[in-house]
C-alpha cells in the first residue's frame, strides 16, 4: 500500500482549492475568487486500493510580506513544504509567468520530493500563456494538464501521484476525508449557503453556530406486512444557529414566510448529505446576539 502528503503549491488563485475539493470530491476548502481564503493548511483525504494520499492545500505565497499576517502565510507554505513526500505545483495558464509566479518556482526548486506540474483551467477557451507554463515541464518529474472545475484529468493526476508514491502505512483512518473539525466543516456550509442565498445583502454581519451535532437513531415504520415492528436508520442531527447582531437581519435572513432560511438549509442538508453520505437532519435558526462577534470571531 501506498501513501505520502502531496502538498499543493501555487500562487493564489491559480485553483489549489478547488483542486483539493475535486479531489476529494467533497468541499473541504472554501474556493473563492478572492485570494487569501486559506489560513491554515488543509488536509483533504483520499483513498482506494492503491493506498491513502493526504492533499494539503497551502494559502498563497504574497511576493511582499510586509505584515505579520502575510509572513506568517508564508511560512506556513515553507512548513508545509519541509515533511512532504511529492509536491503539485499548481500553475494558471490565463496568467502570464510573473514576479509572484517566479517566486514561487524559487520556493519550490531546492525541494528534495518528487514534482508535478499541473497545468490547471484548460477548460478555459486557449489560456494564453500555456506554452510558458509549459516550457516549464523539464523542470517537474511530469507534467498534467486539468481542470480542476471541470473535473478532468483528475484520474491522470491521482495515477502519477500514486505512482510517484513509495510504500507506507496510512495516516488517516479511511473515513476520514478532511483534518478539519466537523463542527467547523458544517457550519462552514452552511455559512456557504448563506452567502448564496443572501447575495450581497447582509455578507458580514452573520456567523454560524452549531449547537449540537450527534448520531441519532430514526425509526421508520416497516412497510413490508409480513415483517412486523420498525427498523432503524442512523441520521446524523445537527442544530444550527445563524448568528446575526440585528433584529432587521433576521427577517431578511428567514425571508417572508421562513421561505429563504428553508431553502438555505435544504441546500445545505443536500450538501452535508451527499459529502457524509447519510441521511441528515438540520435544525437551522435565526439568532440574534447583538455580542456575536465577541463571542464567535
Ligand atoms: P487558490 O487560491 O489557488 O486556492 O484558488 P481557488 O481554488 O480559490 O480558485 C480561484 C478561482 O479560480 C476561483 O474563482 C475558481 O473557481 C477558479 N478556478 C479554479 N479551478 C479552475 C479551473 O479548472 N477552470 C477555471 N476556469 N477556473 C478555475
Ligand atoms: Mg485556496
Amino acid at each position: 500500500m501506498k501513501s505520502g502528503f502531496v502538498v499543493l503549491v501555487g500562487r493564489s488563485n491559480v485553483g489549489k482549492s478547488t483542486l483539493l475539493n475535486a479531489l476529494v470530491g467533497t468541499k473541504i476548502a472554501i474556493t473563492s475568487p478572492k485570494p487569501q481564503t486559506t489560513r491554515f493548511p488543509i488536509h483533504g483525504i483520499i483513498n482506494d486500493e492503491r493506498g491513502q494520499i493526504v492533499f494539503v492545500d497551502t494559502p498563497g505565497v504574497f511576493a511582499k510580506a510586509r505584515d505579520p499576517v502575510t509572513s506568517s502565510l508564508n511560512q506556513h507554505v515553507r512548513d508545509a513544504l519541509r515533511d512532504i513526500d511529492l509536491v503539485v505545483y499548481v500553475a494558471d495558464p490565463t496568467r502570464a509567468i510573473g514576479n509572484e509566479e517566479n517566486m514561487m518556482l524559487r520556493l519550490v526548486e531546492p525541494v528534495k520530493a518528487k514534482k508535478i506540474l499541473a497545468i490547471n483551467k484548460i477548460d478555459e477557451h486557449r489560456p494564453p500563456y500555456i506554452e510558458e507554463y509549459r516550457n516549464l515541464s523539464d523542470r517537474f518529474d511530469a507534467t498534467v494538464e486539468i481542470s480542476a472545475l471541470h473535473h478532468k484529468n483528475l484520474k491522470q493526476l491521482v495515477s502519477v501521484v500514486f505512482d510517484m508514491l513509495s510504500e507506507g502505512e496510512a495516516h488517516y483512518p479511511e473515513f476520514q476525508f478532511t483534518n478539519i473539525d466537523n463542527r467547523v466543516w458544517v457550519a462552514e456550509i452552511i455559512r456557504e449557503k448563506v452567502f448564496i442565498q443572501m447575495g450581497q445583502e447582509i455578507p458580514y454581519s452573520v456567523a454560524v453556530e452549531i449547537e449540537d451535532i450527534e448520531e441519532r437513531k430514526q425509526s421508520t415504520p416497516s412497510n413490508s406486512p409480513s415483517k412486523k415492528g420498525e427498523k432503524t436508520t442512523d441520521i446524523l442531527y445537527v442544530k444550527a444557529n445563524i448568528v446575526t447582531n440585528a433584529e432587521r437581519y433576521k427577517g431578511m435572513l428567514v425571508g417572508s414566510g421562513g421561505r429563504k432560511i428553508k431553502e438555505m438549509g435544504a441546500s445545505a442538508r443536500r450538501e452535508l448529505e451527499g459529502a457524509l453520505n447519510r441521511r441528515v437532519f438540520l435544525d437551522l435558526q435565526v439568532v440574534v446576539d447583538p455580542q456575536w462577534t465577541a463571542r464567535l470571531l
